[in-house]
């Protein structure tokens, strides 16, 4: 199945949004402090425990066994969720899990949904398309209603407004809720608990009225037809309870196979996430209970790329991602150009990973570049995902799809020179001639075509007088 669903934004290539982040100052600013503070309170919690490494191979070997038994896990979890009461439909892609879900809402006569954040629901772009039915989605977290009334997009998974200040929510707030149901109070300060205040009674009105929800799931465990969401609003627990439909839109590599699994799992999301040792709401339901909750439950289970990514060998282990987030906030790139530069609903350095995989390599190319490889990511992920393997991987698979360009014609002609130790003195005598005439203050700043692209983002010291083959020869061997 090709990846052709919606995870890939098709914004400009990321060396280029990448430099416009970059000199957008206080959005670095917003971005060190918010990923500084969320990195020690990981450090912290982690610390606690002395088993943690042995938590996290377990966590590891748990996503590699259900990986390689998928087919046969998600088969499970769906005779067993409909035999509790539930329906289960299978998507292959965007386009078929958007149409799904509209069509299930439309059957409920309803026009609103509330959801809860789901990254599989932005991946697939289900907003927009029930907007296109005449179906209006109501985001019900925090950061994603910020975002939505902000007319933006997510740039973190967790913190998804990571890269707005306090100031600009306010503004925010004040402009857009009325529109959109309860307005914000006259008086609004920019004070964390006033614009969380705002938010709440904003949001309890779509909760009090909402008739159908819309949720993702962290986790579904096969052994029962369980769906489990961790959240730390609370605003998640209301859409799950108080609909009278409720429809979860859940990416096939979720499945867990069964409740032993799924507490590893507990335990390892939250102190990688948010830094606490547990979540404070953790939602878990099965099926339908007559009186008692939604009483239609349908779970769509979503492919949109991941069959295609589980054949890769080495590629597939980004399919065992809890999206905790840890890895963007220990990475050095992210921090620098924020999550808009990926052009992905998954920023960071699981989004490089995972976005050319679902998307396709030719749609988001750039991406396995956009990293240092100082493997600061696999330090710190809780299911030990080698981010920088995967990189080096995809990097190889563009490199070797790709036409023989400049980069090849520079190769040949360096082999050629360093196979000969006279032309090798010849280029050097030329290069130090020439580097020494176009160098200002020491450096080289660009060079011309083919070595454009690299000196670009790179300053080159001037190269000395002489070469060391050559000082060399002047001073030992004639003396
Ligand atoms: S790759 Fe690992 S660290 Fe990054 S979001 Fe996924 S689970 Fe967390």
């Amino acid at each position: 199945m090709s990846g052709d669903g919606l995870v890939w934004l098709g914004t400009p290539a990321f060396p280029e949004a990448a430099r416009e982040a970059l000199a957008d100052t206080r959005l670095r600013r917003n971005l060190r402090r918010a990923t500084t503070t969320i990195r020690d309170k990981r450090l912290a919690a982690v610390g606690e425990l002395d088993d943690w490494e042995r938590l996290r191979e377990s966590g590891a070997a748990i996503k590699r066994r259900t990986l390689r038994h998928l087919g046969h896990y998600l088969e499970r979890l769906e005779e067993k969720v409909t035999a509790a009461g539930g329906v289960v439909h299978w998507a292959a892609d965007a386009a078929e899990a958007n149409r799904i879900v509209a069509d299930l809402v439309k059957a409920t006569g309803r026009t609103e949904v509330v959801k809860v954040k789901s990254m599989a629901t932005q991946e697939i772009g289900l907003n927009e398309a029930l907007a296109a039915e005449g179906i209006t989605a109501y985001e019900t977290d925090l950061a994603e209603l910020i975002v939505q009334l902000g007319d933006d997009r997510p740039s973190h998974i967790l913190v998804p407004a990571i890269h707005r200040s306090r100031a600009e929510i306010r503004e925010i707030f004040t402009r857009e809720m009325g529109r959109r149901g309860k307005d914000a109070p006259a008086d609004l300060s920019d004070d964390p608990r006033a614009l969380a205040e705002a938010a709440r009674l904003h949001l309890r009105e779509k909760f009090l009225s909402a008739k159908v929800a819309v949720s993702g799931a962290n986790f579904g465990v096969a052994e029962t037809g369980t769906v489990c969401v961790v959240e730390s609003e609370g605003n998640g627990r209301m859409c799950l309870t108080l609909p009278e439909t409720l429809i979860t839109v859940m990416g096939i590599e979720k499945v867990v196979p069964d409740f032993v699994d799924l507490e590893v799992f507990l335990q390892l999301l939250p102190r990688s996430s948010t830094g606490e040792r547990m979540n404070p709401y953790t939602s878990l339901w099965t099926g339908v209970t007559p009186g008692d909750g939604p009483q239609e439950f349908h779970l769509v289970l979503l492919d949109n790329g991941r069959t295609q990514t589980l054949r890769d060998t080495v590629g597939r282990q980004a399919l065992s991602c809890i999206r905790c987030s840890a890895c963007l906030n220990v990475c050095p790139v992210y921090e620098r150009t924020g999550g808009h530069a990926y052009g992905s609903v998954y920023p960071g350095p699981i989004g490089a990973v995972l976005t050319p995989q679902l998307a396709g390599v030719e749609h988001a190319a750039s991406l396995p570049f956009a990293s240092t490889l100082c493997g600061a990511c696999y330090d710190a992920c809780p299911v030990k995902i080698n981010i920088p393997e995967v990189l080096t991987h995809l990097r190889a698979k563009i490199v070797q799809g790709r036409r023989p360009g400049a980069e090849a014609l520079v190769m040949k002609a360096a082999t050629a020179v360093l196979s000969a130790p006279g032309r090798l003195s010849a280029v050097q005598r030329a290069s130090f001639l020439g580097g020494r005439v176009i160098a200002r203050k020491g450096r080289i700043g660009r060079l011309p075509p083919p070595l454009a692209g690299w000196s670009a983002a790179r300053d080159t010291p001037a190269p000395p007088s002489e070469s060391f083959r050559a000082w060399w020869s002047r001073t030992k061997e004639s003396s």
